[in-house]
C-alpha cells in the first residue's frame, strides 16, 4: 500500500510581498511532520492532525497563534477533523483557550459522545481531555493586530479574510479575497482516509460567527468510499455548497472522478454562488486534486515515491 498527504494554507488573491520562502518552510515543515506517521504505518487520522497542529503553530497562518483577530479584538477558533474509515467526526467552534483546536477536534472524535461543541463548552471538554490551555491572547501577533486596525481604518464595518501583512493597505476589494485557513487530507498504508481543518476565521468577524471549518460535510469531510477534503475560503459560501460532502456525492452516486468531482464543485457550484477558495482532496487511489477558483493557494502534498511539493499560485 501507499499513501498520499496533502495539505493547504489557505487560498486568495496572495501578496506575499515578494518574500515566499517562510509560506513555502512552514508547508514543508507540516508535510514532513505527517509523513513520518504515514511512512511508520500510521493513520490517516494521526497524520492530518500533526499536520495542521504544526500549521497552528505557525504564527504566518490564519488558525491557532497566528490567527486573526476578531471584532472585539480577541480570537474564536473554529476546526474540524473526520475519519474516513468509520465517519468519526469531530469539531469545535469558536474555541478561545485550546492551544491546539485540531487536537479537542480529534479527542472528541475519539470520544464519540459529540461531533461538535462551542464556545466555553469546547474549552472545558479541551480542558477534561488534559489538553494544553493557553490565554486568549497567545493567539495573538502584531501582524493581525495591525491588520485588524487598518481594516477598521478604512470601513468599520468590514469582514475580511487575510492572513499576509503585505496585504496592509490593499484595496477593500482585495482585502474581501484573501483566506488564511489551514488544512490538510491523507491516505494511510492500510487504504484509510482522513481530512482536518482549522481556522481563525475572518478578521473583525462578528463574535459568534462560524464559519465552514468546523462543519462536517463543508469545510472538512472524509469517507473511505470516495475521498478525503479540506477547504479554505469564503465560509458562508462553503457552507451553503456543502462542498465536501458534495465531492463526496458526485463521486459516489454520479461515478465522477475526483478531479472532475472537485472541479465541479469548486468552478461550477461553489462559483455559481460566488463563493471564493478552493479546497485539497486526495482519493482512495491515493490521487490528489486541489482545484481553487481564487488567485493562489497554500498548499503542498508528498507520497510515498515522490518528494514534498509545495505550490502558491497555479501552475
Ligand atoms: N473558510 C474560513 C472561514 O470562513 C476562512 C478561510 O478559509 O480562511 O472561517
Amino acid at each position: 500500500m501507499t499513501y498520499t498527504l496533502a495539505i493547504h494554507g489557505g487560498a486568495g488573491v496572495i501578496q506575499t510581498g515578494g518574500d515566499e520562502q517562510p509560506y513555502h518552510q512552514g508547508l514543508r515543515q507540516a508535510l514532513e511532520v505527517g509523513q513520518v506517521i504515514l511512512k511508520e504505518g500510521g493513520t490517516a487520522i494521526d497524520a492530518v492532525v500533526a499536520a495542521v497542529e504544526t500549521l497552528e503553530n505557525h504564527p504566518l497562518f490564519n488558525a491557532g497563534h497566528g490567527a486573526v483577530f476578531t471584532a472585539d479584538e480577541s480570537h474564536e477558533l473554529d476546526a474540524g477533523a473526520m475519519d474516513g474509515s468509520d465517519l468519526s467526526a469531530g469539531a469545535v467552534a469558536g474555541a478561545r483557550h485550546i492551544k491546539n483546536p485540531v487536537r479537542a477536534a480529534h479527542a472528541l472524535l475519539k470520544d464519540q459522545r459529540y461531533v461538535l461543541l462551542c464556545g466555553a463548552g469546547a474549552d472545558q471538554f479541551a480542558l477534561e481531555a488534559g489538553l494544553p490551555q493557553v490565554s486568549n491572547n497567545y493567539f495573538s501577533t502584531l501582524h493581525r493586530l495591525q491588520q485588524l486596525q487598518t481594516l477598521r481604518a478604512s470601513d468599520p464595518s468590514q469582514v475580511a479574510l487575510d492572513h499576509s501583512v503585505a496585504t496592509i493597505g490593499t484595496s477593500k476589494a482585495d482585502n474581501e479575497k484573501k483566506f488564511g485557513t489551514v488544512g490538510a487530507v491523507a491516505l494511510d498504508q492500510h487504504g484509510h482516509l482522513a481530512a482536518a481543518t482549522s481556522t481563525g476565521g475572518m478578521t473583525n468577524k462578528r463574535p459568534g460567527r462560524i464559519g465552514d471549518t468546523p462543519l462536517i460535510g463543508a469545510g472538512v469531510y472524509a469517507n473511505d468510499a470516495s475521498c478525503a477534503v479540506s477547504a479554505t475560503g469564503t465560509g458562508e459560501h462553503f457552507i451553503r455548497a456543502c462542498v465536501g460532502h458534495d465531492i463526496h456525492a458526485r463521486m459516489v452516486y454520479g461515478k465522477q472522478s475526483l478531479s472532475q468531482a472537485a472541479n465541479a464543485t469548486v468552478f461550477e457550484n461553489l462559483s455559481a454562488l460566488g463563493g471564493e477558495g478552493g479546497c485539497i482532496t486526495v482519493g482512495r487511489d491515493g490521487s490528489i486534486a486541489m482545484p481553487f477558483n481564487s488567485r493562489g493557494m497554500y498548499r503542498g502534498w508528498v507520497t510515498q515515491d515522490g518528494e514534498i511539493e509545495t505550490r502558491i499560485f497555479s501552475d
